[in-house]
């Protein structure tokens, strides 16, 4: 098991660049075995659950034992992002203790025939070991565990060439092992083994008729893996959707990650449909039926964190396409402090949400983030002593302490009965997917009124045309006055990586077209991503609101009340200090946490009509 001298090693070291001190070396000594226990039973239960694999097996590492128990840097800072004394800053430590060199592992950049042709997966599995470049003369091979001589000596008796190592992250070569001997091998066997007796799933046409010859079968072991890969990849990336769509000839694997789409994965056509067959199977959908739409869901569970996906289908010209969205509550439900809010904003709206009645609006297009915002609040208002109900179309996430009930059009359950009925059962809170049309803001300000606060989201650019929106939509200008309580306009824009930022400038005409003034022909300093292997190069890593959070005052009620245009309430908040959002982006373009291309991209308000 563990190799203590090693791990003894591993401590001091660290002890001597004084990220950790004595103290917790003989902690992790006592308690290593303990924890290495604890993350080997983590790691099978999680393979054993995914892979449907009862004999699953995993080495835990010194290093793994170190990073598990999350330390805090002793004394200084460790740069490059990272916060806690890591799998990435240990093994770098490592490297150049022993003088090798650390190379980050990207399954995206290696080579895939490299890869999978240098050695067979047991191996590598084996000695996490991972082939990353090749010339005539030598070959370069990532591996785990610098003191593993033996695999290096095999390797270079078997290739008849220099072999060069340089030290990786095991987690990011297992994770790249997956990717490639796993996944693709997968692919193939499910290619080769199916592959011989169907003929090409080419279009609808075809697949009907296709019901009554033999199908891949979505329970065979390597379709069941290879959606285990593409799952994980997915977590893992911190993803929010993935589709898989077949096209002519092949079809592709889509990642959204932080609102962009990334192809990660063309497969055979043959697999296409094996791949949506288990996945409608995990979702419990009618396998059999191809020619409707389907929804369903299944719940999963990745680093502990149980994770809800929803599976949707539709039939296209050529195959059953199938969106994954990936509910994971690490995003979902965050803290408020943790979504982007500026400390003055951040005051403002815990005062709206502390409120014991009224209305408070969130508002912003689609995928803005409202609905993050709404279900962060209400986690953040809820105890024991509250009823909260929401009123939902779709329900988004499962939270137990919230009473969820979801609108059903089809047989008539709109907001409006939903309403009336969830105000018999006595709730302190009501939250109300969204207001569009007359009746049911009638009934969120009756609601509002009647001593409930009320939580809803409309579709306005900004903050004070969700006033006239409402009056628009019928409701009297003095009853709006009087439960209005605030409204929160907000955008999402990508955050710069931490691992890859560097200074950069915006030119005068940039700075204008922001709305910047004063520049003088002077650059201004920001901050961009140049792209690393944390971000997939593209140089954002995650995602941070705008907000532009507009309290009710005295003078603000007097204009609703007078019927005054959403242009003279908007310049009366911007008097009271309201930030817009460009002017919120612009704050955070000049801290360096988001680039100018996304705050313009975010606030172009034409592109938003
Ligand atoms: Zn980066």
């Amino acid at each position: 098991m563990i190799n203590h001298s090693r791990l003894a090693w591993i401590l001091d070291l660290l002890v001597e660049h004084k990220l950790l001190h004595a103290g917790q070396k003989t902690d992790v000594l006592n308690r290593g075995p303990e924890q290495a226990r604890h993350i080997m039973l983590d790691k099978r239960a999680e393979m054993r659950r995914l892979l449907g694999k009862q004999r699953v097996s995993y080495t835990v590492s010194e290093v793994e034992i170190i990073a598990s128990f999350r330390f805090r840097p002793f004394e200084g800072e460790l740069g490059d992002g990272e916060s806690l004394i890591s799998e990435r800053v240990i093994t770098k430590l490592i490297a150049e203790e022993l003088g090798m060199t650390f190379r980050e592992i990207d399954p995206i950049q290696l080579d895939y025939k490299l890869v999978t042709e240098a050695f067979g997966g047991p191996f590598a599995e084996r000695h996490m070991i991972i082939a990353v470049d090749e010339t005539p003369e030598e070959l370069t091979v990532g591996i785990a565990d610098p003191w593993n001589t033996d695999a290096l000596a095999q390797v270079e008796r078997f290739k008849r060439k220099r072999v060069t190592p340089v030290l990786a992250l095991k987690s990011a070569i297992l994770q790249a092992i997956a990717e490639f001997h796993g996944f693709r091998r997968s692919m193939k066997a499910a290619a080769k083994e199916f592959s011989s007796d169907l003929p090409d799933l080419g279009n609808l046409e075809q697949l009907y008729k296709l019901q009554s010859l033999s199908e891949i079968d979505a329970t065979d072991q390597p379709v069941v893996q290879a959606v285990w890969y593409i799952l994980n990849y997915a977590f893992d990336h911190r993803a929010s959707d993935i589709h898989v769509e077949p096209k002519r000839e092949e079809s592709f694997v889509r990642l959204r990650i932080d609102g962009v789409l990334h192809t990660i994965h063309r497969l055979p056509k043959v697999v296409h449909n094996a791949m949506i067959s288990r996945l409608k199977m995990l979702a419990r959908m009618d396998i059999a039926e191809r020619r409707r739409p389907q929804d369903g869901r299944f719940k999963t569970s990745h680093n502990k964190q149980e994770i809800e996906l929803r599976v949707s289908t539709v039939p296209t010209a050529f195959g059953e396409k199938v969106v994954v969205r990936v509910f994971d509550p690490g995003v979902l439900l965050q803290d408020l402090e943790n979504l982007g809010f500026f400390r003055k904003e951040l005051l403002a709206f815990q005062s709206f949400i502390h409120a014991s009645t009224g209305l408070i609006l969130v508002t912003g297009p689609t995928g803005s983030g409202k609905t993050t915002t709404l279900y962060s609040t209400l986690h953040t208002i809820s105890n024991p002593r509250l009823n909260i109900c929401t009123l939902e179309d779709p329900i988004e996430m499962v939270h137990e302490s919230f009473n969820q009930m979801a609108i059903q059009r089809q047989i008539g359950f709109d907001y409006g009965q939903a309403i009336r009925h969830v105000l018999r059962q006595d709730p302190d809170v009501i939250m109300i997917g969204e207001i569009r049309d007359a009746e049911t803001a009638q009934y969120a300000v009756q609601a509002a009124l009647t001593g409930h606060l009320v939580i809803s989201t409309l579709h306005t650019n900004d903050s004070s045309s969700a006033i006239t929106r409402l009056t628009d939509l019928g409701v009297e200008r003095y009853l709006l006055a009087s439960v209005l309580v605030g409204v929160v306009a907000q955008r999402l824009v990508r955050k710069i990586c931490p691992h890859c930022a560097e200074n950069d400038w915006i030119s005068e005409e940039q700075a204008l077209a922001l709305g910047i003034p004063g520049a003088d022909g002077r650059k201004l300093m920001v901050k961009t991503g140049k792209g690393c292997v944390r971000c997939r190069g593209t140089g954002y890593r995650g995602r941070t609101g705008l907000y532009e959070v507009m309290p009710m005052t005295p003078r603000i009620t007097r204009l609703i009340q007078d019927g005054s245009p959403a242009q003279d309430i908007k310049r009366e908040s911007l008097n009271d200090g309201m930030l817009t959002l460009r002017d919120y982006g612009i704050k955070k373009l000049g801290r360096g946490e988001t680039t100018y291309e996304e705050v313009l991209a975010a606030t172009d308000e034409v592109k938003l009509y």
